[in-house]
């Protein structure tokens, strides 16, 4: 796509911090870098995020996740790592390209806190997975 930032980094006409680079995916060190390594997995072939994303598509990205992430998380010493994918701005997705967040985690103040609301009690968990079951 031709604004899209990421086809721009991936066509090599934005520089970018490489980590890793094959024939489909493309992975480089956020800017903003939440914390050391944190890196951006993306696919080569242009695609908004996971929601539009076809059965091929996903699997020759998140196929490569693995691989990455360990090697992020072994050369840069961190202990865990969360890796985060936002879609759609409601989301926090800021750039329209698919991309997998890699965040190598060191400490409880390392720069990323993560707290899921426990809202057990306020929903009809079987009126849920019957409304959501395909
Ligand atoms: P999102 O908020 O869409 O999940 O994540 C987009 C990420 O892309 C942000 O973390 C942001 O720092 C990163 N980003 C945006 N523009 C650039 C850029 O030009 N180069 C790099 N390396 N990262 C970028
Ligand atoms: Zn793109």
């Amino acid at each position: 796509m031709n604004d899209c930032i990421f086809c721009k980094i991936v066509a090599g006409e934005i520089p970018s911090y490489k980590v890793y680079e094959d024939y489909d995916v493309l992975a480089f060190l956020d800017i903003t870098q939440t914390t050391p390594g944190h890196t951006l997995v993306v696919p080569k072939e242009h695609s908004k995020n996971v929601l539009a994303m076809t059965e091929e598509q996903a699997k020759t990205l998140f196929a490569k996740v693995p691989a990455i992430a360990r090697a992020v998380k072994e050369k840069t010493g961190a202990t865990g790592m969360n890796i985060l994918q936002n879609n759609e701005e409601i989301a926090g997705q800021t750039v329209f390209h698919t991309h997998v967040h890699l965040i190598p985690r060191y400490d409880t103040a390392d720069g990323l806190k993560i707290e899921f609301t426990n809202n057990m009690d306020k929903f009809d968990l079987a009126e849920l997975a019957e409304k959501i079951r395909f």
